[in-house]
């Protein structure tokens, strides 16, 4: 099967599981190659619902996870989201034709840097990407419409990026200790506070600090 028929084949499989849910980013899912967002050795499985090893002991989250987070972010035309752990940069990629501005953090710089190439190469212009330690969220350019950890976080931090949300604003990441169980979780700041919503256990890799 070629590369776009094993898109379409994944994208099926999204929707039937529920993962996909708005004809936005499923659209986007279909514009977004994953491959390209890949090592070489790793590029025939771009299209199985699993998480790929990206390099510097990092994975690129599985399809299913990214259209989960995708979707419970309500990407808005309008919004300025900051990501935290840009890996691969392919979620940043994701999110590109549904936001405004995308500023997303990496801590390892080959990591950034293969990241940036990636994007480019996809010819994606709304991503920036920057090679810093993003633990205390990016205060430059907040408040953000919409905060987005794909690493995992303990709940100080969870209530530290919630305060860099505009009012309104949605925060999701996976709360809980490196290496152990963490539990998918939304913020929405109301009224000053975070008002929380958990989904389900998850594990992903841990927020260096
Ligand atoms: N969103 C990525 C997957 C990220 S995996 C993708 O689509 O491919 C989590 C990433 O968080 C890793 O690349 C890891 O290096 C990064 N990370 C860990 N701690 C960080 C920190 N303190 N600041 C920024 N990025 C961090």
């Amino acid at each position: 099967m070629d590369a776009s028929s094993q898109k379409e084949s994944l994208i099926t499989h999204l929707k039937r599981e529920g993962y996909l849910s708005s004809s936005r980013v499923e659209q986007a899912f279909r514009k977004i190659p994953r491959e390209d967002f890949l090592p070489a050795s790793m590029r025939e499985h771009a299209y199985s619902d699993h998480p790929l090893p990206i390099g510097s002991g990092q994975t690129i989250s599985a399809p299913h996870m990214v259209a989960i987070m995708t979707e419970l972010l309500e990407p808005k035309k309008t919004d300025k989201v900051l990501e935290i752990g840009t890996g691969s940069g392919y979620q940043a990629a994701i999110l590109s034709p549904l936001v405004r501005k995308i500023y997303t953090t990496e801590f390892y710089p080959e990591l950034a840097s293969q990241a940036k190439k990636n994007l480019s190469r996809t010819g994606i212009k709304n991503v920036e990407v920057i090679p810093e330690d993003g633990s205390k969220g990016l205060p430059a350019h907040a408040p953000y419409d919409k905060i987005i950890a794909t690493c995992s976080i303990l709940q100080g931090t969870f209530n530290l990026l919630g305060k860099q949300l505009k009012e309104g604003g949605i925060l999701i990441a996976p709360i809980g200790e490196p290496h152990a169980i963490q539990m998918l979780t939304t913020g929405r700041r109301t009224g000053g506070k975070l008002k929380t919503k958990e989904y389900f256990p998850c594990v992903f890799v841990p927020l260096r600090q």
